[in-house]
């Protein structure tokens, strides 16, 4: 069975003005359906045909450039659009900001760290924040479209949050500045999201 690109939930200019409604269109429509169709032509008639992607990214031979790459954007994707929200947004609440407080301190220093690891990322890549087994978080980032929870890929907990930082992600309407787009990233973030898969994962 084929992998199909996730509606996103909400409209195209739902997160603006923080992300546009140009570069949500383009970057949903176009990149992620890319990815999601070359994943399922690199896959179609092999032995990962029909297994779930979490199956296929923590199983994955990092030799596979195709599903690296194109699961890899399948998935970093799918978790990005779930983990920002218009509306019904939450806030850093439960075992996750006690979680958070422990590893960073506050909330404010794990969104400067966060924002760092973003902002430090050379070229394309993403920011996670991930959980390890027994709920310890833990900050990293991954080149292009490696995720960790790829074999020996950064830090190799299980993303709850992530930030796409490549430039189809923001310039747009950000340009060069990149800092810009962290910064508005966290006006959006669902944190009834990042609680739900935090509490799934830990
Ligand atoms: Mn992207």
């Amino acid at each position: 069975m084929a992998f199909e690109l996730p509606s996103l939930g909400y409209a195209y200019d739902a997160l603006e003005p923080n992300i546009d409604a140009r570069t949500m269109e383009i970057h949903h429509s176009k990149h992620h359906q890319g990815y999601t169709n070359n994943l399922n032509n690199a896959i179609a008639g092999t032995d990962l045909d029909g297994k779930s992607i979490e199956d296929i990214l923590t199983n994955l031979d990092m030799s596979n450039g195709a599903v690296r790459n194109n699961g890899g954007g399948y998935y970093n994707h799918s978790l990005f659009w779930t983990v920002m929200n218009p509306e019904d947004r939450g806030y850093l609440s439960g075992e996750l900001k006690d979680a958070i407080e422990a590893a960073y301190g506050s909330k404010d220093e794990f969104i400067a760290a966060f924002s760092k690891a973003a902002a430090t990322r050379f070229g394309s890549g993403w920011a996670w924040l991930c959980v390890h087994k027994g709920g310890k978080v833990e900050i990293c980032s991954t080149p292009n479209q490696d995720n960790p929870l790829m074999p020996g890929v950064s830090c190799g907990g299980t993303p709850i949050l992530g930030l796409d930082v490549w430039e189809h992600a923001y310039y747009l309407n950000y340009q060069n500045r990149r800092p810009d787009y962290i910064n508005a990233f966290f006006n959006v973030v669902n944190w009834n999201e990042v609680e739900r898969r935090y509490a799934e994962a830990k």
